[in-house]
């Protein structure tokens, strides 16, 4: 079984947000504290949560993503991931996308209970930058997380850094060496208009072409695939063979709506369709009136039916969706 779109996309990857909230105050997140979080009675429950993914997966979901806020503020992460386990093989891959403030004592718990894949954020490796950008002073406990993933398991660890122009544009060539050093992938990703404080504007966006012209000029790059295919980033390798690994997300610059394989539901339950998305489908009402598992895979269809052909970030008449990225599950 597969879920399509009304343009023939395959969907096959879905990000469950678990928390809208957050212990980091990320200047291209949540500048200005967090909006009104959902009530917690509005949150979905691990066991709702398990359900709906095992609906998704006899639906052809193969990918799943926890994320959040901040995943990891939610208690026994690790008891989710292994009833999410049991959803395997036809569940192919289960990552998780965290600030890894709290991923040191997490890190083993998670990797046992079956988490294949782990994202840690870090946009720069200044220790007072990294404090002006997340709001913590937190640069060793992130790093301390990342070397404690990866001497439980985790390989090749994912690494984030969201570059913005005149914040963290200087450190692009560091953050490349970070991935020699480490082993580790450096995504670099384009900074999309998603932030609480709506202070995105087009001249902060460093290019993913910018981006990889700074680190060749370090480091000459190759890249792995000729195409994206339904991926976000372009995957390239250092030309000398060093270990560690860069990746390019720009979504601003090269949009790849065209391959999207992606939805999301939030932690009130609510599916989107596109991160920019200005309509959700309310599953969780449908979910607590008792529907029959039947109504909920009519339901994920349709709303599937209706995905967008793409964002409209470039366009004049451009409309920031009321959720920021940290509701909505980055
Ligand atoms: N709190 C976790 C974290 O930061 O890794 C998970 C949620 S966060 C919303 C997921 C990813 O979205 C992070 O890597 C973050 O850097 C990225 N992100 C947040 N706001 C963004 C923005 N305005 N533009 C581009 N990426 C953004
Ligand atoms: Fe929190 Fe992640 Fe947003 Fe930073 S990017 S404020 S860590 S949700």
């Amino acid at each position: 079984m597969a879920l399509r779109d009304s343009y023939g996309r395959s969907i096959s990857d879905l990000r469950v947000s678990l928390t809208d909230r957050c212990n980091f105050r990320c200047f291209y997140c949540l500048p200005n504290g967090e909006p009104a979080h959902a009530c917690r009675e509005d949150v979905l429950t691990f066991e709702e949560i398990e359900y709906l993914a095992a609906i998704f997966v006899s639906l052809g979901i193969t990918k799943l993503r926890l994320t959040g806020g901040e995943p990891l503020i939610r208690k026994d992460v690790p008891l989710l991931v292994r009833k999410l386990s049991g959803l395997k093989p036809q569940l192919e891959d289960i990552a998780l996308t965290t600030n890894g403030f709290d991923l040191e004592r997490h890190a083993a718990a998670l990797r046992e209970a079956g988490l294949d894949r782990l994202t840690v954020s870090l946009d720069s490796l200044d220790r007072q930058r990294f404090r002006e950008i997340t709001g913590v002073d937190a640069l060793d406990r992130v790093l301390n997380s990342i070397t404690t993933a990866q001497d439980v398991g985790f390989s090749p660890i994912k690494v984030n850094a969201v570059i913005v122009r005149g914040r963290n544009d200087d450190e692009i060539a560091t953050l490349a060496s970070f991935a020699r050093e480490q082993g580790v992938t450096v995504r670099f990703i384009e900074y999309m208009p998603l932030d609480s404080g709506h202070g995105w504007s087009k001249d902060l966006v460093v290019s993913g072409r910018e981006i990889r012209n700074a680190i060749e000029e370090a480091f000459p790059l190759d890249l792995i695939d000729e195409t994206r295919g339904s991926s976000t980033s372009w995957r390239l390798r250092f030309a000398d063979g060093s270990r560690g690994e860069i990746g390019i997300i720009a979504p601003v610059t090269e949009m790849f709506c065209g391959q999207c394989s992606r939805i999301r539901l939030t932690a009130d339950g609510q599916l989107r369709t596109c991160l920019f998305s200005t309509v959700e489908h309310d599953l969780r009402s449908l979910l607590r009136s008792g529907a029959h598992s039947s109504e909920i895979v009519q339901f994920i269809e349709e709303a599937v039916e209706k995905k967008e052909p793409r964002h409209y970030i470039n366009d004049p008449d451009f409309v920031q969706p009321a959720r920021t990225m940290s509701l909505i599950g980055g």
